[in-house]
C-alpha cells in the first residue's frame, strides 16, 4: 500500500463528518476497542452486512455512491427492528489504496453517518491477498430501542395489516439498466435516473421506523425480494399471509421500463428494495397511516395475515400460481447464484 493503515485511518477515517462525537459513543476511534453508553432501559441492537465486489456491488462503482449505499444498507437493518442509529464499525480489505478512492468513498460514508447522527467508532482496514484482489466492506451497525420495544418478525397476527413503504421494483430495475440487461428505449432519460438512483441510494426509512414500534406487531426490511422476506415474516409468526398483486406500489418509472408480464417477477423477487414490509393490527391503521404522512413516508397497504403458511397471491381474489423466489447465495443445486442476477 502507497501509506500505511494508519495514515488511511487518520486521513479518510477520522474524518469530522465521518468519526464525529455523539451521546452513545464514550471514545471512538484509536483505542483497542470503542466505547460504546447504552442508557438504562435500552437494549444494545447490532447487525453486521458484508459486501464484496462482484457480488453486492458492481466492480468498479462510484466510490461517492458506495460509500452511502453500503452503510444506508446496514442502516436498514437498524430500521427494521425500529432502532435508534448510534455508531458503526467498518472493516475494509483493500485491492490497493487508491488516495482517490479512499477520499470519495470515505466522503460517501460521511453523508450518511452524518444525515443519521450515526459516527464512525472504529474498524479494521487490511490489504487483500495478491491473488484474490477483490474489495470486501464490512460494516457492522449498532442501535439502540427502549427494553421489549424492538420490532421482531414473529409479532404477526392473524387479522394484522401487511404494509411496505415506497415501491417495489425499482432498484432491480436500476440494476438490469446498469447492467445492459433492459430495453432502456422504454422509459424517459429522468426514468432511468429514478430507477438508477434507487439502486445506488435507497431510501433511508430509520425515521419513519421510529414511529413503527408502537404501531406495527412485526417488521423485516426487503432485501432479497417482498416474496422471500415477507415469508420470513410469516413463517417466523406461525401463520400465512395473503397479498393483494394489485395493491403492490409500482412506480412510473418503473412501468414504463419493464414489460407487464415481468413487474410480478422483478417487483416480488429483484431484492435490493431497502424498503420496510410490517404488520399492523387492524385497529391501528388508521393511527399508522397518519403517522406515516407526518413522516413523509409512503405506504401501501398490501394484504393481511391469515392462518395457514406461506404467502398467497390473489388477484381479484383469485389465487395466482406464482413461483417467484428471492436472492439465495447457496442454492440447493450449488451453484452460485439462483437467479439470472449474478451479483450478491
Ligand atoms: P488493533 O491493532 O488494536 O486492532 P488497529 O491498529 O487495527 O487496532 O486500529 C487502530 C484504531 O483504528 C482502532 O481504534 C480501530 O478501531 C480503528 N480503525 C481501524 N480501521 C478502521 C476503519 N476502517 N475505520 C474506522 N476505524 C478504524
Ligand atoms: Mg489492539
Amino acid at each position: 500500500m502507497a501509506s500505511d493503515e494508519f495514515d488511511i485511518i487518520r486521513r479518510y477515517f477520522q474524518r469530522s463528518e465521518l468519526a464525529f462525537a455523539a451521546p452513545g459513543v464514550a471514545l471512538g476511534i484509536g483505542d483497542d476497542c470503542a466505547l460504546l453508553r447504552v442508557g438504562p432501559g435500552q437494549e444494545l441492537v447490532m447487525s453486521m452486512d458484508l459486501l464484496q465486489e462482484g457480488v453486492h456491488f458492481l466492480p468498479d462503482s462510484d466510490p461517492y455512491l458506495l460509500g452511502q449505499r453500503v452503510l444506508l444498507v446496514n442502516l436498514s437493518d437498524l430500521a427494521a427492528m425500529g432502532a435508534q442509529p448510534v455508531c458503526f464499525t467498518l472493516a475494509l480489505s483493500l485491492p490497493n489504496a487508491d488516495p482517490q478512492w479512499l477520499e470519495r468513498f470515505s466522503a460517501g460514508l460521511g453523508v450518511v453517518a452524518s444525515a443519521h447522527a450515526c459516527p464512525l467508532v472504529g474498524g479494521d482496514t487490511t490489504a487483500c491477498h495478491p491473488d484474490h484482489r477483490v474489495l470486501t466492506v464490512c460494516i457492522q451497525v449498532h442501535g439502540s430501542a427502549p427494553q421489549g420495544a424492538a420490532l421482531l418478525r414473529n409479532g404477526a397476527q392473524e387479522g394484522d395489516m401487511i404494509y411496505v413503504t415506497g415501491t417495489l421494483g425499482d432498484a432491480a430495475a436500476g440494476l438490469m439498466l446498469l447492467q445492459g440487461r433492459a430495453r432502456d428505449e422504454r422509459a424517459t432519460p429522468a426514468q432511468r435516473q429514478a430507477l438508477i438512483a434507487a439502486f445506488h441510494l435507497p431510501e433511508s426509512r430509520v425515521r419513519a421506523a421510529l414511529r413503527l414500534r408502537q404501531l406495527a406487531s412485526a417488521a423485516i426490511d426487503i432485501s432479497d425480494g417482498l416474496a422471500s422476506d415477507l415469508g420470513h415474516i410469516a413463517r417466523a409468526s406461525g401463520l400465512g399471509a395473503v397479498v393483494n398483486v394489485d395493491a403492490l406500489p409500482l412506480s412510473e418509472a418503473f412501468r414504463a421500463l419493464i414489460p407487464p408480464q415481468d413487474h410480478l417477477a422483478l417487483a416480488l423477487g429483484g431484492g435490493d428494495d431497502y424498503e420496510l414490509c410490517f404488520t399492523v393490527p387492524s385497529d391501528h391503521t388508521e393511527m399508522l397511516e397518519q403517522q406515516m404522512r407526518e413522516a413523509g413516508t409512503p405506504v401501501a397497504c398490501i394484504g393481511h395475515i391469515a392462518a395457514g403458511s406461506g404467502v398467497r397471491w390473489q388477484r381479484d381474489g383469485e389465487t395466482l400460481d406464482l413461483n417467484v423466489r428471492g436472492y439465495n447465495h447457496f442454492p440447493a443445486s450449488g451453484t452460485a447464484a439462483s437467479s439470472s442476477q449474478e451479483r450478491r
